[in-house]
């Protein structure tokens, strides 16, 4: 079986990093696109339990494929759900927070 913090790790790095760079005004088929990949995640998760939790938060919580700003927080705040599950830190879901982590490095 995968080791799951790693691939956990490796995931959202992928997932939070992709919001970043995705356009401020995505195209139709980059939305579909987007949410394809979102919605493949319960069904193909090679962790069944963080798949299927996932599934579940984002039939509650529908993806905001609207741009970069509404994506990166969705997927902040769906990443909080894990992290409150598994009892860790909440991440400031601001962009200014989200862009610093995932696109720009801090400023100082
Ligand atoms: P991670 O949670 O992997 O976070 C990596 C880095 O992201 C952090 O160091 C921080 O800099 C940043 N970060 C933290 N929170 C946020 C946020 N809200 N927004 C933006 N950036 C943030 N593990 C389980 O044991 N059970 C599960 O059910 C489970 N479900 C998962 C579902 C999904 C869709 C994914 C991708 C992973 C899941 N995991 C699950 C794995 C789990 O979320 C962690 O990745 C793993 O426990 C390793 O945690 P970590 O403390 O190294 O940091």
């Amino acid at each position: 079986p995968p080791d799951v913090e790693q691939l956990g790790r490796a995931t959202w790095t992928f997932l939070h990093t992709t919001a970043a760079y995705y356009p401020e005004k995505p195209s139709p088929t980059q939305r579909a696109n987007m949410l394809m990949l979102l919605r493949s995640l319960p069904l193909l998760y090679p962790c069944t339990n963080c798949a299927n939790d996932f599934g579940e938060d984002i039939k509650v919580h529908p993806p905001d494929v609207s741009g970069r700003v509404g994506l990166s927080r969705w997927l902040c705040e769906r990443h909080n759900e894990v992290n409150e599950k598994l009892g860790k830190e909440k991440f400031d879901c601001a962009i200014e927070k989200t862009d610093e982590r995932w696109k720009d490095g801090p400023t100082d």
